[in-house]
């Protein structure tokens, strides 16, 4: 892909310096976080790959959307805004803001969950599967085999597998299943898209058991980009109508607004139906404030609502995904093993193929997320064992096929040149991969683990052993 093909659409006006430190003061800062990249400072890191969520850099007419924050108790115009923005984007009936994602799935967990439910879904999320469970029901993966093959190169690696969906419906009965979950650009899966041929399909064979279909539309515009890329008769649609089309399937959404709709703080969740609109709006108020705040300042929902219109821009899109591929490019013709094809919201590698030497019980991915830490200053986060958890009845770790670090690149945060450097720092651990230790836990916390737990290397006080020569991210550069 020639650099001229996806070159960013902006220019910058604004900037934040970044700060650059030497191989020991990284070292230090690591061992001090417990080789948790989450326990980092963010003053300590020089490019910050952690997450694509909230990090976003929000547009001039964003900015000035701040400044028309409405700050009424009830009723504000942004509020307003909000819900027009919504209807015309993603088509939905009833908005009920809220702070972030998780207080959109704490939400519908609570309304439509009752103890011993399954919940069908496209691989589990994290936040997702942990409010089922605090719901008391129970998360079944019903996503495709490929997207557990770091060897499949299939277009829509999201999709959903019928037969598996079918499978839960015969087991369980539909009675037990309040809704099926379906998430786009499956973020555990290495942000793998679902075909609109996928949705309408899971779609049908809900409303023939008079199951609700949920939608996970936290990625969904990205989504509406490998549709429009990748699957016949897409190619002219436009992005807005593509993603209209997706939510028209489905019944209802939960949307963390700080990934595609390109603010740093917001959610929302999204029904049709009246009465479950009603009682939605009952329980926001206890959780989450006002059900026309849901917890969020006036300013923030109109720079939601300026961000909704800006993230189903071509020109947007187009570059937020070009430039993920970008860098799994370099990462890819450099031998390094990440998951392919690449998706929209980052880089996976495959940190089972990356160190053969740690073993799945050492947590290879929370090593190698540390060791590039300590290597290059470049912050990444483990999406593997520490992440997955344990049974919630026998509390054994469980150990997903996957077992990835994942490079998470922010909307419109970066440059070309910081993927380049990027790049290289990997790929300097990857000709040297003896040099990262495996980890052991020291501190494990009970809900959603991989935030806080603590570790320690299995032998010595390093993560990463020194190198043959001595590389540091500010002498290279
Ligand atoms: C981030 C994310 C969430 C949770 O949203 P928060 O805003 O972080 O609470 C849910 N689902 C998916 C797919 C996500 O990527």
């Amino acid at each position: 892909m020639s650099k001229r093909s996806w070159a960013e659409p902006y220019k910058i006006k604004m900037i934040e310096p970044l700060r650059m430190t030497s191989p020991d003061e990284r070292d230090a800062a690591m061992s001090a976080a417990g080789f948790n990249t989450f326990l980092l400072r963010s003053d300590e890191v020089y490019i910050d790959l952690l997450t694509d969520s909230g990090t976003t850099a929000m547009s001039d007419r964003q900015w000035a959307g701040v400044m028309l924050g409405d700050e009424a108790y009830a009723g504000s115009a942004n509020y307003y805004h909000l819900e027009d923005a919504v209807h015309r984007y993603y088509g939905y009936k009833h908005l009920i803001p809220t702070h972030q994602g998780r207080g959109a799935e704490h939400l519908l967990s609570r309304l439509l969950i009752k103890p011993g439910d399954v919940v069908p879904g496209n691989m589990y999320f994290t936040t997702t599967r942990a409010h089922q469970e605090l719901a008391g029901g129970r998360f079944v993966d019903i996503i495709g085999d490929a997207a557990h093959d770091v060897n499949s190169k299939e277009p829509f690696k999201g999709n959903v597998d019928l037969s598996k969906l079918q499978a839960a419906i015969d087991t369980h009965g539909a009675g037990r299943i309040p809704y099926v979950c379906l998430q786009c650009c499956v973020n555990m899966a290495g942000g793998q898209p679902v075909s609109m041929a996928n949705i309408a399909a899971v779609s049908a064979l809900c409303k023939e058991h008079g199951i609700s279909v949920m939608l996970d539309a936290t990625r969904a515009v990205e989504n509406a980009y490998f549709i429009k890329a990748r699957e016949p008769g897409y190619g002219p649609r436009s992005i807005e109508e593509i993603l209209r089309e997706i939510c028209s399937y489905t019944d209802g959404c939960t949307n963390s607004a700080k990934k595609d709709c390109l603010v740093n703080i917001g959610g929302f969740l999204c029904v049709n139906d009246d009465a479950l609109a009603e009682e939605a709006r009952n329980m926001v108020v206890l959780f989450e404030g006002l059900h026309t705040y849901g917890g969020l300042a006036g300013r923030d929902m109109e720079a939601m609502a300026i961000g909704i219109a800006e993230s189903v821009q071509y020109d947007h899109i187009r570059a937020r995904v070009g430039q993920v591929e970008y860098l799994g490019t370099l990462l890819e013709n450099a031998g390094v093993p990440i998951i392919l094809p690449v998706g929209g919201h980052g880089i996976f590698i495959d940190a089972i193929r990356f160190l053969p030497h740690i073993p799945r019980e050492q947590f290879p991915a929370q090593a190698l997320a540390a060791a590039l830490f300590v290597e290059s200053g470049v912050r990444s986060m483990e999406r593997g064992a520490v992440s997955a958890g344990r049974d919630p009845d026998t509390r054994a770790n469980i150990f997903p096929k996957l077992e990835l670090v994942r490079l998470t690149i922010p909307r419109r945060v970066y440059t070309q040149a910081h993927m380049d450097v990027t790049a290289e720092s990997v790929i300097e651990l990857f000709n040297q991969p003896e040099r990262v230790v495996g980890l052991e836990i020291t501190h494990e916390p009970r809900y959603l683990r991989f935030f806080q737990a603590r570790f320690r290397p299995v032998t010595g006080e390093r993560v990463l052993k020194p190198a043959r020569e001595a590389l540091s991210c500010a002498s290279s550069n």
